[in-house]
């Protein structure tokens, strides 16, 4: 069971938030852009409900990274650490990392997506869970 508001933060304990509802949906994306911005070979995030997150502390500290064809990354400008996502044409769509959370954020990632771009060397694990080879269709 899980107790809502989930609530998480960075590594230097800058930024805090809470997440005010359970999260809709979360899975693996394998795409060369999060190896780069994780430093792994996968980021694992969970998409939030609409209007749920809420910034506690630390508003000021955060950047945010954002390419002209895709998601703005947002992250603690002061330690760097990934905080959450934002679709720059629908301010109702936001990814948490999943990391980011202080304990168990309620849900488990349920697919593999842009599988086509994984990392050498990790093998994806044999979770049974759907692989996509570019972004998840269904
Ligand atoms: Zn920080
Ligand atoms: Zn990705």
């Amino acid at each position: 069971m899980t107790d809502y508001p989930l609530t998480g933060g960075c590594l230097c304990g800058g930024v805090r938030f809470e997440v005010t509802e359970p999260l809709l949906g979360a899975g693996y994306c394998h795409c060369t852009r999060c190896q780069r911005r994780t430093g792994t070979a996968a980021s694992a995030s969970g998409r939030i409900a609409p209007g749920s997150l809420r910034i506690l502390q630390g508003e000021e500290l955060v950047r945010s990274y954002e390419p002209t064809d895709g998601f703005a990354k947002d992250f603690c400008g002061f330690c760097g650490s990934a905080l959450w996502s934002r679709n720059p044409h629908d301010p109702d769509w936001i990814v948490v990392r999943l990391g980011a959370f202080d304990g168990d954020p309620g849900i488990r990632p349920s697919y593999h997506q842009f599988v086509a771009y994984a990392a050498a060397w990790q093998e994806i694990p044999d979770d049974g869970l759907p692989r996509f080879p570019e972004r998840r269709t269904a």
